[in-house]
């Protein structure tokens, strides 16, 4: 195979080839593509993209969307207040909840208010589960339109340049489950991709990602179900010293969020602004 292509003196590179490069010590800069969740626009507008500059990139959908059974509260929100004008909640204990949800901002406003809802989670999921049936917006139909199925990532995982990771069942903090639910989240995920498509599943994207989501109790169970990089989000490139540990690499984040996809941002990242000692002591004073 022809080396991957590079650009701005980057080496877009495929997840399999992190930990021999980093063991390495090349002084190559690469960079890994990486796409959490499973949302169907990784397909319809990322995969074209990264075809054209012949990018390697991985998914890490949950199985849960997959199979369509169940969908991450906020995940359903935010799908849902994409396409309605309004939502009426009728919930058990604060009663009916009506938003007029026509700008992206009275979207967001309506999703923060939802999700800073007191009283048990699984209450305000229910009801909000109910209010996008009345909608017009059911659960299954939105899975259908936001998220990619099985038959969207078996087309996806027969090309080369793309790798197919564990993103969990669930999308469960795992940090908060017992010992047996965790390894299960990672594990049944693994098992249930592995089989459905037919090829090894080597990676895993914690889901949340953040040192309160993922330790060192899901690093050692990523590393002793045969995974061969774990990724989170913390914030940083990664240096040949991560190849001691490849269960918990950091990456850099790109959303619509804040500045997060700003060009000029995110080659700062990507130069190490965030890695360097000078800059936390900055971001430090800045925060503190
Ligand atoms: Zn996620």
């Amino acid at each position: 195979m022809n080396s991957p292509p590079s650009y701005d003196r980057w080496r877009f590179v495929a997840l399999d080839e992190i930990p021999d490069r980093l063991k390495s010590k090349s002084r190559e800069r690469f960079l890994a593509l990486t796409l959490d969740d499973g949302y169907l626009d990784n397909m319809r507008y990322g995969a074209p993209v990264f075809e054209e500059f012949e990018a390697p990139f991985a998914l890490f959908p949950y199985t849960n969307a997959l199979d369509r059974v169940a969908i991450e509260f906020w995940m359903l929100l935010q799908s849902l207040l994409l396409v309605v004008d309004s939502l009426r909640v009728e919930h058990p204990s604060h009663g009916v909840l009506e938003f007029r949800t026509e700008t992206m901002e009275a979207k967001r406003a309506a999703i923060e208010a939802l999700l800073r809802l007191g009283g048990p989670v699984d209450d305000t999921y229910r009801a909000v589960l109910a209010a996008a049936e009345a909608a017009g917006e059911p659960m299954r139909r939105i899975l259908d339109r936001e998220f990619l199925s099985w038959e969207h990532l078996r087309t996806l995982v027969a090309h080369p340049r793309v790798t197919i990771g564990v993103h969990t069942v669930s999308h469960a903090d795992l940090a908060t489950l017992s010992d047996e639910g965790c390894y299960r989240e990672i594990s049944e995920a693994k098992t249930k991709l592995e089989l459905e498509l037919g090829t090894r599943i080597r990676h895993i994207a914690y889901p949340l990602g953040s040192t309160a989501n993922c330790r060192e109790r899901e690093f050692r169970y990523a590393r002793e179900l045969g995974f061969i990089t774990g990724l989170t989000t913390t914030r940083g490139n990664v240096f040949p010293h991560h190849a001691e540990s490849l269960w918990s690499l950091p990456r850099h984040l790109i959303s619509g969020l804040k500045h997060s996809a700003d060009v000029k941002y995110l080659r700062m990242s990507l130069n190490g602004v965030w890695d360097t000692p000078l800059n936390n002591r900055a971001v430090g004073k800045l925060r503190g």
